[in-house]
């Protein structure tokens, strides 16, 4: 055989070579290889090139698998949109949810399986999706084949090719159905506990209102069979009974301000007010129990406390006296002690005062001192079948501390005033002190001697008969004289006709109540003084008094005092 002859074989045999690798390779049989021969000719660039093929395609190849294994392992819904919102693919998964076969999503709009308002969101995705390349955490609700609709949690990212080029958009969403049935079973266990809540609230005003009316009836009237010079047993038959119905009043405010705390409704006033007069006047009756059981009692006043400071007195003074009430109520020989100071500098026009109350009395056992205050807590069982209370004073007193940005606390025994016997409590509260007290001074004056100077003739609205006998009583020995209506309706009508200098209004009445009968008086163009005489003096109570057109409010039960100097002081501003 010629040589050329055999030249043409060999280059047979490797065309025949060549023929086997593209058929190879074109079956998916990418690891077939052939050698280049050593000729280095037109035909081992041939086979270099196949051969580079081969691993191309290789390569490729299984990342197409790969990324299919990775597309049919996501158990979320996944599904691919183009630019114009239809489907390119979904996943198994999403179609087992949704219970469709691939070629009925497939190519179809979106819109087949969402509602239009979740299409809406799914056009703002969209617009965000231009400056961002991914939106997290959207709720979608994606449509099953039978109609319903399942929640989903959605991502939606861009997807785009190697020059970045928007393919379109990637879905993952997740089934949110059991996450979305245990947050409507919260939500509906929260309403359910709010409404339960304003019916304990409501019941509770209701309740307040109808024991506090006959309560004030019996307070108002021992005052004044006091007044009636009744003999000494009388007399201590009077306190016992005054003091039984204070402190059911106690119990009864009390639980009105925890069910406030509870509701968060509890705000303090900030009024100017006379810190000796207000605050250490009151403590006055405390000092004559304390005596009364052979207890010393003392009070020392800090004389840097300013005279006149803006806070709320009410609320300071029921800090102050339940921590005195116990310490008289837990101590049965030795000393009290109260101490007002004040505390290193604090803001302009703050002042920081410390109040300590020191007993000797029995004491708090150290594992106790924390719950005491809690509600309803008391140091020992025992406790209220002795004392008698009701385990409120202290969660009142420390809420409203912490309203006044204090700190309570005790120390049983009070080690660090060098006493190993009794409690010591103590709490701070920050006050304001306003730059020009605009505060009138008010002298003490003895209420048997209170008489009006000129006649006043008032109209008393009140549907209780007793309140109205006892404002009657009380209007009558401070010289005044009345007509009395039961309801608003009975009150417009009579202040169309009589000529009074002014009108004490109850607020909560049959028929027509005293805010609307106010209302009514004043679009007639009343101009008398009227007076809001009622048990609540939580500030929306007052406030909505004063809206509705009444000039002042008075709480009930009220002190002859007080009824004279707020009558004297709205007749004096009309005149
Ligand atoms: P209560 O109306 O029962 O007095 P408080 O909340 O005012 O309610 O007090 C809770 C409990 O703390 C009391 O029942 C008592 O056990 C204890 N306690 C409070 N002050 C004193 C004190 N000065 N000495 C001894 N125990 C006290």
């Amino acid at each position: 055989m010629s040589s050329y002859e055999q030249k043409e074989l060999s280059i047979k045999k490797r065309i025949d070579e060549i023929s086997r690798l593209i058929f190879e390779v074109a079956n998916g049989n990418f690891d077939y290889k052939i050698n280049l021969s050593d000729n280095d000719d037109e035909l081992d660039g041939l086979i270099g090139g196949i051969n580079m093929l081969g691993e191309e395609l290789k390569a490729s190849t299984v990342s197409k698998d790969f990324i299919e294994s990775i597309y049919k392992g996501v158990v979320d819904t996944l599904v691919i949109l183009r630019p114009d919102l239809s489907i390119e693919r979904v996943n198994d998964a999403a179609l087992k949810s949704l219970n469709y076969q691939a070629n009925e999503l497939e190519n179809e709009p979106f819109r087949k399986i969402i509602s239009d308002a979740d299409y809406l969101i799914l056009e703002a995705v969209r617009k965000t999706l231009i400056h961002e390349d991914n939106c997290h955490d959207i709720e979608i609700n994606l449509q099953h084949k039978n109609g319903d609709y399942i929640p989903h949690s959605a991502s939606f990212s861009i997807l785009y090719d190697n020059h970045r080029n928007n393919l379109g958009i990637i879905l993952i969403a997740k089934d949110i159905t059991q996450q979305k049935q245990f947050e409507n079973e919260l939500l509906q266990a929260k309403e359910r506990a709010e409404a339960t809540n304003e019916a304990k609230s409501n019941f509770l005003a209701n309740m307040s209102h109808e024991i506090r009316t006959p309560l004030n009836g019996i307070l108002g009237f021992i005052n004044l069979m006091m007044e009636t010079s009744p003999s000494e047993v009388q007399q201590n038959y009077l306190r016992l009974i005054k003091v039984s119905g204070e402190s059911l009043s106690k119990l009864l405010n009390d639980m009105l301000d925890l069910n406030k705390i509870e509701q968060q409704k509890l705000s303090l006033e900030s009024l100017e007010f006379d810190f000796r007069e207000k605050i250490i006047t009151d403590l006055k009756p405390y000092k004559y129990l304390a005596e009364e059981k052979g207890i010393a009692f003392e009070i020392a006043v800090d004389e840097k406390i300013p005279k006149v400071l803006k806070g709320d007195p009410v609320r300071i003074n029921q800090v102050i006296r339940n921590l005195v009430t116990n310490a008289v109520k837990f101590t049965n020989s030795g000393s009290i002690y109260v101490n007002f100071k004040v505390l290193k500098p604090t803001a302009d026009n703050m002042v920081n005062i410390a109040v300590e109350v020191i007993d000797s009395g029995k004491g708090i056992p150290f594992q106790k001192q924390e719950t005491i205050f809690e509600s309803f807590t008391q140091a020992d069982n025992s406790i209220s079948r002795e004392f008698g209370g009701s385990g409120l004073g202290l969660t009142i007193a420390k809420y409203m501390v912490e309203l006044m940005k204090g700190n309570i606390s005790v120390e049983s025994p009070p080690v660090s005033k060098n006493r190993d016997q009794g409690s010591m409590f103590q709490f701070n509260m920050l006050l304001g002190v306003p730059e020009k007290p605009s505060l009138l001074s008010t002298t003490a004056v003895d209420p048997s001697k209170l008489k009006f100077e000129s006649a006043h003739h008032v109209l008393i609205v009140d549907d209780n008969e007793i309140n109205l006998t006892l404002t009657k009583k009380v209007l009558e020995t401070l010289g005044a004289t009345f007509q009395t209506a039961e309801n608003g309706q009975e009150a417009v009508d009579m202040a169309k006709t009589y000529d009074f200098d002014l009108i004490l209004m109850d607020v909560q009445m049959p028929v027509m109540n005293g805010w609307l009968a106010t209302e009514y008086l004043r679009k007639m163009g009343y101009d008398k003084p009227i007076i809001a005489l009622s048990a609540n003096v939580y500030k929306e109570h007052i406030d909505k008094c004063l809206e509705v057109g009444m000039d002042a409010h008075m709480r009930k039960p009220f002190s002859k005092v007080d009824l004279f100097n707020i009558i004297s002081k709205q007749l004096s501003l009309k005149s």
